[in-house]
């Protein structure tokens, strides 16, 4: 048995909302990860079910490996078909918005979205969630917004028209925002709905595969240049930074997701307690920031004090819109901030 997560009032809001509507849009954020996707197709899947015209919308294209999900070639990518998808929005009844905290988190896809007319609705594990949406369901405790959606639909009634292939997304968003059930995972309903998803017929073996088996060869040969040449460890502060420039990724053919699971890298290592992975960005002008830790450190503090960004305890990024010099500057600034935390000083 699942213990009842979200408010019995949130539940019956959005019972109301989703008999109503016949259009529904659903959104989440930019450079969409596992979580992002699987959410969406998850909650896209059963609301196909219910007979209404559902769409999935992100600001920007998502990595290759998440392609062999179901529903997957039905995502609209806003930045290729902004005119189609600000009609969509317009057009909307409700606007479910997942897997992010706050409107500027969809990038472009910001202004659309805050001027619809639609009803909207939050379904998210981030801290500090914006008010913007009518129904709000937050709940930083629960590791992926794809577990979020699968407590939704059977507290709506509806665990039976979770489909296989719902059922096939919602699995690969928890599994991909635990890194494989190996972090934020010691929940133990998390092993009851994956044991719910398995009576809908999913092969999870399969699914890991498909998402983390899958890479090129240019990933892989990355991975070596990085581990031999761009990793630097900061012994004194139990660190580790990679970083990585457009010419870097030129030289090994870079493919949007080659660089995904980097940032964990150094964390393998005996000691290591806060890893940050800076990536010059190929197609805007910055560099993107992806920061880990294990234990008690809060990486989505430094985050927001050092990188314009925020997230989980564990897992936080944010951008520098800078040189790579200046970022790896505010990296040492923020170890020399937080040195008496990563020491455990404190
Ligand atoms: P990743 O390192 O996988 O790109 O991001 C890890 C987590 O950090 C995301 O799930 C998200 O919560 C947070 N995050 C990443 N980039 C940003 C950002 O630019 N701004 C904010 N607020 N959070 C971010
Ligand atoms: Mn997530």
């Amino acid at each position: 048995m699942l213990t009842k997560v979200i408010a019995q009032a949130n539940v019956d809001h959005a019972e109301k909302w989703f008999e109503k509507a016949e259009k529904i849009v659903i959104v989440s954020h930019v450079s969409p990860d596992g979580d992002a996707i699987g959410s969406s197709l998850g909650l896209y899947h059963f609301l196909q079910t219910q007979e209404k015209t559902v769409n999935v919308i992100v600001p920007n294209q998502f990595p290759d490996f998440l392609k062999w999900m179901p529903g997957a070639k039905d995502v609209i990518i806003y930045d290729r078909y902004k005119d189609f998808a600000d009609r969509l929005i317009r057009e909307a009844d409700v606007i479910c918005c997942l897997d992010f905290n706050e409107l500027k988190r969809i990038d472009t896809m910001e202004e659309a979205v805050r001027n619809a007319s639609a009803r909207k609705m939050l379904v998210d594990h981030h801290l500090n969630p914006g008010n913007f949406a009518g129904i709000t369901i937050s709940h930083p405790d629960i590791s992926s917004t794809s577990e979020l959606v699968f407590r939704l639909i059977c507290r709506l009634g509806n665990f039976d028209d979770i489909t296989r292939e719902g059922a096939e997304c919602i699995y690969t968003g928890m599994m991909t925002d635990t890194g494989g059930f190996t972090y934020n995972s010691n929940n133990r309903e998390i092993y009851y709905i994956i044991s719910e998803l398995l009576s809908k017929g999913i092969d999870k073996d399969q699914i890991y595969r498909n998402t983390f088996n899958t890479h090129t060869e240019g990933r892989l040969r990355l991975m070596g240049y990085v581990l031999y040449e761009k990793m630097e460890i900061y012994r004194d502060f139990n660190s580790a930074l990679i970083w990585l420039t457009k010419e870097d990724q030129r030289k090994f053919q870079y493919r949007k997701g080659d660089t995904e699971g980097f940032v964990n890298m150094p964390l393998s290592m005996q000691g290591i307690r806060f890893s940050c992975f800076l990536r010059e960005d190929t197609e805007k002008d910055m560099i993107k920031v992806s920061l880990r830790s294990v234990g008690d450190f809060p990486c989505n503090k430094v985050a927001s004090d050092f990188f314009g960004g925020g997230g989980h305890l564990n897992a936080s990024g944010g951008e520098v819109y800078g040189t790579m010099d200046e970022a790896i500057s505010l990296f040492k600034q923020a170890l020399i901030k937080y040195e008496d935390q990563l020491l455990g000083k404190k």
